[in-house]
């Protein structure tokens, strides 16, 4: 069933009544999101509202409930998106740049004017507090901010001393075409701006296949991209459960999609990879990390102990940068560790929609039970749990685990080689700089990685020799716009955000003009 948007009747919302959710109910919050036509249960393709005859339901892992449903749609609609996007990419990809600006500097805005709706939708889909998904929604937002300049400044170059003297060469950089993202549940908001205003400033069209357990911002998104003024086709936004390997597989395949990004499991990427093998299509992989982080003697180690937490336990240790690994120098372990102990034990674990909630739940129960078995396998060969270590119970559901410490970690305990995308923070110890290098580079992912000490000379040679993406120097937050941010190894390939991104959505073609004599 389709049927029309209808979306700028929608904005009759009064956004001077706008008020803090701090202190609304989860209940008056999604009234609110209602009301503003922000909790869309149909996908969309041509600018269109499609509704599938099939749905799956969309849950809150804080409380279990249902928030709504999405259509489960099967490749049929997945074709029809393809072709919306193709007949789009005709036209869009002659829009002059500074169009293609404005419309992302318009998305943005909306962004930024519903940003309690997008982050109580984050919220409600991914469990994470509400202030933190207010700092993803303008994390998203920045995106749009960066891109809409990128949009402006896509220059080719005149090649001048070429062997033959009578021709010159201009490049023309241009959009690669109709682009295929597929995005985790973990940034609902930021993964798909992140790439899709890379598309857009690039003037490719995308079809967008975001995650199942989080497809409302999404879809709140595009909602917002079509009142932006960005046209139907440019953005396709195709949710399914029970069509996901044939979607997976078509978005590869077909001929018409001539770029997949990703973000997501190493094991899911190598799979498109494969699959998108036989037409040779361009990949953009985001992939898992298992972050070492490393605290030599010299640290700051007030300054360490924030940092780790800032990469460790953000989003309740379900990101890609998350510090898998913590490293410390023997000579200062045990103040590291107590300080670290100390500080987790004053986290709140709760609904993140209550107040000074600071951690919320994980997504599913298949993630739970893997952080469980991280830390009962560290148990088992010798790691000692200084806070934490157990699910919280007295929860309205099953999915908090408590914030856990856990001292005395070896190479030979899971946490070591599997990223555990969980609060869980095991702390080795090390004697040498050599050590904590090569224990570091003993991953068959690189995706970030955290040095902290003061010494300048140590901070370069470290930084230099660690096999990672990214390397956060006496810090624990990397992740910006205007950062380059991407894997090496099992981590994937491509740059997202900074002068690169865009980079992954154009081709470069060469004009050789001959005949030019003196
Ligand atoms: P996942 O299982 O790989 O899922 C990610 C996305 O891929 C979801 O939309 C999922 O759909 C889809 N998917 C799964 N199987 C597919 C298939 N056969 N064909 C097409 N699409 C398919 O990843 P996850 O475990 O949910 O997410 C966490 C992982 O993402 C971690 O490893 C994390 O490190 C990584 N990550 C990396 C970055 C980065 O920038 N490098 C950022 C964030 C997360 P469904 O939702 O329907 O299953």
């Amino acid at each position: 069933m389709i049927r029309n948007c209808n979306i700028l009747l929608r904005r009759a919302v009064n956004r001077s009544t706008l008020i803090s959710r701090r202190y609304l109910s989860s209940e008056a919050i999604l009234d609110r999101i209602k009301q503003d036509g922000l909790l869309c249960e149909s996908s969309i393709i041509d600018g269109e509202e499609v509704y599938g005859s099939n749905t799956f339901a969309v849950q809150d892992p804080a409380t279990g409930g249902v928030i709504g449903t999405s259509p489960d749609l099967s490749v049929d609609s997945l074709d029809q998106a393809i072709g919306s996007s193709l007949a789009a990419f005709k036209t869009f990809k002659r829009v002059p740049g500074s169009e293609r600006s404005d419309m992302l500097t318009r998305w943005r805005n909306l962004i930024l004017e519903y940003a309690d709706d997008l982050a109580g939708l984050i919220t409600f889909e991914n469990g994470k507090p509400f202030n933190e998904a207010k700092g993803e929604v303008m994390y998203a937002a920045s995106f749009l901010s960066w891109f809409a300049g990128e949009a402006t400044r896509i220059y080719g170059d005149m090649i001048q001393p070429m062997s033959n003297s009578t021709v010159r060469t201009i490049t023309m950089l241009q959009p690669i075409g109709v682009v295929g993202v597929i995005t985790p549940w973990n940034f609902p908001a930021a993964m798909i701006t992140r790439k899709v205003a890379a598309a857009i400033a690039a003037g490719c069209t995308a079809v967008v296949k975001p995650d199942s357990e989080t497809p409302f911002t999404a879809l709140a998104l595009g909602q917002l991209a079509l009142r932006a003024g960005i046209p139907p086709g440019v953005l396709n936004i195709v949710t399914t459960k029970s069509s996901l390997a044939e979607m997976g597989k078509m978005l590869c395949e077909d001929p018409r999609v001539r770029k997949i990004s990703f973000t997501g499991s190493t094991a899911v990427g190598g799979l498109l990879m494969k699959q998108s093998s036989s037409g040779l299509k361009k990949l953009s992989l985001e992939l898992g990390g298992n972050a070492p982080f490393i605290v030599f003697e010299d640290a700051d180690i007030d300054q360490a102990v924030s940092a780790a937490i800032a990469c460790k336990f953000r989003g309740s240790g379900q990101t890609c940068v998350c510090a898998n690994r913590i490293y410390v120098a023997a000579q200062v372990y045990d103040e590291f560790v107590d300080k670290l102990t100390q500080a987790v034990r004053t986290f709140v674990v709760g609904n993140g929609f209550a107040d000074g909630v600071t951690h919320g739940p994980l997504i599913h129960e298949r993630a739970i039970a893997k952080v469980e078995r991280h830390v009962q396998d560290a148990v088992a060969l010798g790691g000692r749990v200084l806070v934490g270590g157990s699910r919280a119970t007295g929860h309205a559901s099953e999915l908090f685990f408590q914030p856990t410490v856990i001292r005395d970690a070896t190479n030979k305990m899971l946490i070591t080689h599997e990223e555990t995308f969980g609060p869980v923070a095991g702390i080795f110890k090390f004697s040498s700089e050599q050590d904590a290098i090569d224990a570091a580079n003993d991953s068959t992912v690189g995706l970030a990685s955290y040095v902290m000490t003061k010494d300048l000379s140590r901070a370069f040679r470290v930084a230099e020799q660690l096999d990672f993406g990214m390397v956060g120097l006496n810090t624990g937050l990397i992740s910006d716009a205007a950062v380059p941010f991407g894997g090496v190894k099992q981590s994937g390939f491509g740059r997202e955000g900074s002068k690169y991104g865009i980079h992954e959505y154009l081709t470069v073609k060469a004009v050789s003009v001959g005949g030019v004599v003196y």
